[in-house]
């Protein structure tokens, strides 16, 4: 049904043989077709604006590696971006707070609240053993109250009985109360919508927050929303101030471009995703997946992951020149502990090293595992880049900025300033006469 991103840069790209950096006009002719397929999966145009950007920024001047065509560079840094953007993966509902918690459901008429919150429930109650309570706050549509009654009799999760004639807000302030009589661990508001975002919805959304404080505030929202999600997203935020985002309708055949723009309006996690009516159609987060569906499935998939591989590989045999060369900075260091991090580990990565492989054991049993790799990565991208050329300028006070930039101390900035300098002086001996190892037991 869609046109593949693959297919539209195809005719663009696979003329263009240049290799070296990626040009102004080589990133520009890309983008454009970028910027199409992005508008197709429904992501607002002021988003897709700010996304070409930060990718043109990103790709001009980017390396395009020996056997990689300048577009699967381009379609690998969109891919990378998009996923960036799209915030992290598996952000749970918040559950640390005294009970009962209060969570908020809010968004537009339709767009799966009273469905989502019957989810919830249910899956609070069983994965995570907790008690919840819901309460329709829906006085505007009859059988909105009967609807979530329904629900909590069908997954065994407590309503809160109705009353006629409450106000939206007397029923909010009555849950928590019976909530707190009850026992409950959370209250789960389920409120009305309406059409269109218009005042009174905001007054109302905003009174209920006021009376209830609740600990989450969730925006549902059907994942078909087009141009429309960026001003949704941002009114509830500005609004009523939401801490994160519910995207229903998933398992229809949108792309999913709603995703992208609300998240990029108000930075808040997408938490989780609904992928059908059933009660258990309920998923978590994946931004990777999002990605590959906004951009066009399946092909772009295998393309980025077999233009990782093979970047992959080069950047391993650059950095092993570089290293017999003798240059070997921190800038180095910090490429190589991520793309060891992304290997699954150091002897993933050394296994790729021309004349290396034998080295793996020696790290394995060194114990160098991902905690330390995020930490000495975290020190390295606190150093400036003159700090990170040239190791030799950190004394004191510098060191002490770094430690308080990466939330390390100086210990661990010495650690890994040592290492890197016996690294470097192995590299330079390796070069020199060609040995290969016998170092590295004493370099950690
Ligand atoms: P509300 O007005 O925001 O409370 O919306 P509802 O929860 O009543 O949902 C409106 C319709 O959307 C119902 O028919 C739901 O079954 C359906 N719905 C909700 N979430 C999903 C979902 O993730 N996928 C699909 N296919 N339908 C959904
Ligand atoms: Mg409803």
């Amino acid at each position: 049904m869609f046109e593949s991103l693959q297919d539209r840069l195809g005719s663009i790209l696979n003329g263009l043989t240049g290799r070296g950096a990626l040009s102004e006009k080589d990133v520009s002719a890309a983008l454009r077709e970028v910027r199409r397929a992005l508008l197709e999966a429904d992501v607002a145009l002021e988003v897709v604006r700010s996304f070409t950007d930060k990718v043109r920024e990103k790709a001009v001047g980017a390396d395009v590696l020996k056997s990689i065509k300048p577009g699967q560079m381009v379609v690998k840094i969109v891919h990378d971006e998009l996923v960036a953007m799209l915030g992290e993966e598996g952000v749970a509902i918040d559950l640390n707070a005294p009970a009962p918690l209060v969570v908020m459901m809010v968004g537009l008429q339709g767009s799966g609240k009273t469905t989502t919150t019957g989810k919830i429930a249910a899956r609070l109650a069983s994965r995570d053993k907790k008690k919840a309570l819901m309460a329709s706050l829906d006085t505007r549509r009859p059988a909105a109250q009967e609807q979530l009654r329904q629900l909590g009799e069908q997954t065994g999760v407590d309503t809160l009985p109705i009353v006629a004639g409450q106000s939206p807000t007397q029923i909010a302030e009555r849950a928590v109360q019976a909530a707190r009589l009850g026992g409950h661990d959370i209250v789960i508001l389920d409120t009305a919508g309406r059409t269109h975002i218009d005042e009174p919805l905001m007054v109302e959304m905003a009174d209920i927050k006021a009376k209830s404080s609740p600990h989450e505030i969730l925006l549902v929202a059907d994942a078909l929303t087009g141009q429309d999600a960026v001003n949704l997203a941002r009114n509830f935020d500005e609004r009523v101030g939401i801490t994160g985002l519910v995207l229903t309708r998933m398992d229809g055949d949108g792309r999913g471009g709603a995703a992208l723009s609300m998240r990029a309006v108000t930075g808040k996690p997408i938490k989780l995703i609904g992928t059908g009516e059933k009660m258990d159609a309920l998923e978590e987060f994946h931004p990777r997946r999002i990605a590959d569906r906004i951009l066009g499935m399946g092909d772009i998939v295998s393309l980025v992951e077999k233009a990782a591989e093979t970047i992959d590989a080069e950047k391993a045999q650059v950095m092993a020149d570089r290293m017999k060369a003798g240059k070997f900075d921190l800038n180095d260091l910090s490429d190589q502990l991520r793309q060891m991090q992304k290997m699954g580990g150091m002897s993933g990565f050394m296994g790729l090293m021309p004349g290396m492989g034998k080295m793996k054991d020696q790290i394995a049993a060194a114990g160098l595992d991902d905690t330390v790799f995020r930490r000495q990565l975290a020190i390295i991208s606190s150093m400036t880049k003159k700090e990170r050329a040239n190791p030799d300028i950190l004394k004191h006070s510098r060191k002490k900025r770094i430690a308080a930039g990466s939330g390390t101390n100086a210990a661990e900035i010495n650690k890994l300033l040592k290492m890197h300098r016996q690294m470097a002086d192995m590299m330079k001996a390796m070069g020199g006469k060609g040995k290969k190892a016998g170092m590295l037991g004493k370099m950690m």
